[in-house]
Order: C-alpha cells, then sequence, then structure tokens
C-alpha cells in the first residue's frame, strides 16, 4: 500500500503538521511528525481539512514518459558497440584506454589532449566508431547493474600476459556473465619479456572462458599497451562482435539514455557524461533524470567541443540540470517543463518517503536499503 509521511502530506495540502497530528489523534490515533501513515488515512484527513484529493498513483506519473512503442524495422540503423574494460588491478586497464585513445587521435589534434568526460569515442580501422566507457573499475559497472541500467555492449578482459587469472579477472567473468554480455579477451603486455599468452589461455578454460585459437568462442588478442602492439586488432574485433550482435537503435526520436557520472562543477554548475542509448539528444531539450531535471543548455563531446546533438551510443557531457543527477539514472526527454516538474517532485517525494520509512521502520528489510 501506498504511504506518505505526516509531514509531506502537511506539505502537500500547505497545512500544519500539527494540524495533521491532532486530527489523527481526534480519531485515537497518536502519530508523530515522520510517522508514515498509509494513503486512505492521508486522503480522510486531506478532505477533513477541505481539500479535494486527487491520488495519482506511480504508474500516472512516469506513464509514458517513454513510448514502449518498438521502433520500426526500416527506422533502426546500426550504432556502434559500447565497450567496457576489465581486469585485474596492475594489467593495464587505464594504459589500454589511454593507448586506445591515442593511437587514433590524429596528429596535431589540439596537442592529443582529449578532455576526460569519463567516456569517448574513437574510430575503427574499418571507420566505424567504437564507445569506451572509461570508468575503470568493477564498481561502476555493478552499481550502475544493481540500478537495472544496462550501458555496457561488450566486455574486454583484460589480463596481462606475464601474470595469468588473478581474482578480479574471475570476478570479471562473472560480471560479464551475469549481465549477460559477451567477452572479448585482451592479453596484454605480450612485449614483456616473460610474457605467457599461453598460460592465460589454459588457465581460462577453468572459468569456462574458451578461445577461438583452443576450439572456442571467445575472441582473443595479444596486445601491448605500452607499444601498441595489436590495439588496431582489437579495435577491428569489437566491431566484428558489434556486427554479429546487430547492434542497432532508432535515432529519428527522443534521446533516451543513461548517466554514467555526475559532478556539481563551480563554474558550470551540475555536469552529467550521459550515454545516449536511443534516438538523439539535442540542446534545447527538457531532460528528466531520476529526480532531476533541466533543459539542455549545451552538449560537450569527448574533445571538449560543443555539439548540437548526439545520437545512439554517443556520450556526452549534458549542461544544465537543476541539480545533480546519480550514475545510473535514466535520462528521458520529456515534452515542457511542467511534466519535467511533475515527475521530478513526484520521484523527490518518492524518495523522501523511501528514507523517511527507513530511517523510522523498526524491521527494515535488506532489499529496501538496497534500493
Ligand atoms: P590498471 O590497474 O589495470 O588500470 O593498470 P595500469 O594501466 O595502471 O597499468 C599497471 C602497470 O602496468 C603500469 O605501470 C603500466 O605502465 C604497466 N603496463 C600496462 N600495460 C602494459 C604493457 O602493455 N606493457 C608493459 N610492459 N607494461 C604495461
Ligand atoms: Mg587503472
Amino acid at each position: 500500500p501506498e504511504t506518505i509521511t505526516i509531514q509531506e502530506l502537511a506539505n502537500r495540502m500547505s497545512e500544519r503538521a500539527v494540524d495533521v497530528i491532532r486530527l489523527l489523534m481526534k480519531q485515537g490515533q497518536i502519530h508523530k511528525i515522520t510517522d508514515v501513515i498509509d494513503s486512505d488515512s492521508a486522503q480522510l484527513i486531506a478532505e477533513e481539512l477541505g481539500h479535494t484529493v486527487r491520488r495519482v498513483a506511480e504508474s500516472d506519473v512516469e506513464e509514458g514518459l517513454v513510448s514502449d512503442e518498438p521502433d520500426l524495422e526500416e527506422d533502426l540503423d546500426p550504432r556502434p558497440p559500447v565497450v567496457t574494460i576489465m581486469g585485474h588491478v596492475d594489467h593495464g586497464k587505464t594504459s589500454l584506454l589511454d593507448a586506445i585513445r591515442k593511437t587514433t587521435v590524429v596528429s596535431g589534434e589540439a596537442g592529443g589532449i582529449t578532455q576526460h568526460i569519463g567516456a569517448y569515442q574513437v574510430a575503427a580501422p574499418s571507420g566505424d566508431m567504437v564507445t569506451f566507457i572509461d570508468t575503470p573499475g568493477h564498481a561502476a559497472f555493478t552499481s550502475m547493474r544493481a540500478r537495472g541500467a544496462k550501458v555496457t555492449d561488450i566486455v574486454v578482459l583484460v589480463v596481462a600476459a606475464d601474470d595469468g587469472v588473478m581474482p578480479q579477472t574471475v570476478e570479471a567473468i562473472s560480471h560479464a556473465k551475469a549481465a549477460g554480455v559477451p567477452l572479448i579477451l585482451a592479453i596484454n603486455k605480450i612485449d614483456k619479456p616473460e610474457a605467457n599468452p599461453q598460460r592465460v589461455r589454459t588457465e581460462l578454460l577453468q572459468h569456462d572462458i574458451q578461445v577461438e585459437s583452443m576450439g572456442g568462442e571467445t575472441l582473443e588478442f595479444e596486445v601491448s599497451a605500452k607499444t601498441g602492439d595489436g590495439l588496431s586488432d582489437l579495435l577491428e574485433g569489437l566491431q566484428l562482435q558489434a556486427e554479429i550482435m546487430n547492434l542497432r537503435a532508432n535515432e529519428q526520436r527522443d534521446g533516451e539514455g543513461t548517466v554514467i557520472e555526475a559532478k556539481l562543477d563551480r563554474g558550470r554548475g551540475p555536469v552529467a557524461t550521459v550515454l545516449v542509448q536511443r534516438g538523439t539528444l539535442f540542446t534545447g531539450d527538457i531532460v528528466v533524470a531520476g529526480a532531476e531535471w533541466g533543459r539542455v543548455r549545451a552538449l560537450i563531446d569527448d574533445k571538449g567541443e560543443n555539439v548540437p546533438y548526439a545520437g545512439p551510443s554517443v556520450p556526452v557531457e549534458v549542461l544544465g540540470f537543476n541539480g545533480t543527477p546519480d550514475a545510473g539514472d535514466r535520462v528521458v526527454v520529456v515534452p515542457n517543463e511542467a511534466r519535467a516538474r511533475e515527475v521530478t517532485e513526484y520521484r523527490a517525494r518518492q524518495k523522501r518517503e523511501r528514507i523517511a520509512a527507513r530511517t523510522g521502520g523498526a524491521n527494515r528489510s535488506l532489499v529496501d536499503m538496497m534500493r
């Protein structure tokens, strides 16, 4: 059943909480301001105080926020794969991300300096784009997944050829499996004299990863983040995997995506890095993300340049939010500010009530704590 705190009920009616408490007391109920009552009691109180009650179910407010009409086949176009690099600490995740970014930066392009926005796109040798999510660490991956956000199409598992399979390698494999995301193996540090890539392949068999050269299906690449060896093959492999997966999206609809990271910037206000996943996001759009909304003031790409729009699989910084959304929040375009307010105020209330119920309730369940 839906519930509301007495404070919140009073706020919504612009009444004093003490008056609500007094009315409840008349009905023989003793309550504090932070107590939660059910929606039927709340309605009675509201009517007694002369208010007209319009009960809005979650489904009503959230209804139609995202069109669930499937895209027409002819509206779908291939989109770049979105890739996350995972692996044991020190096996070269950061080095690999940097090396891939560098190999594909056109010489002279702003001295090769790219602004860090938590994700970037590069062109594979074929010219097709590949998107990398640059939030290394399994924590980001798992926390987003826990929130139901699916932002990765392919996991690149990095294993250092001189170290082999280690605990976080195994962890990464189970993350990818749990998420149902295909995995591509990058055996890194092959420049090292003590590199033993064959050992890596053999060790992975124990974790149900069978690479192509051993008769399996997992694409594998020997690479060196240090020398750049094998990187273009890896990119080609990612592109190939994307083709196999037939990754497509309709860019002719309102933009939708996920917040990858967000922060409050002193000069620019709330800044959210958003991965667009469907449709096209434009400057001027009114967007909602979690309990925050805003009119898109600027979109900034991974090269630090202002862009007028961003399509599927494109990561962009979004400026214009009124507050800082959370990583994992779903971003959707809404028709007008009134709708944005309705949705975010509702969500903010839900959030407050969850917190109130949690701190007030004696037997909070694990499920509640993890929401
Ligand atoms: P991460 O913890 O997985 O992000 O690993 P890093 O990218 O920070 O790399 C850990 C160490 O390995 C650093 O000292 C890197 O310079 C080194 N390293 C990474 N890739 C290579 C490589 O391909 N060859 C060699 N020789 N060293 C590497
Ligand atoms: Mg790192």
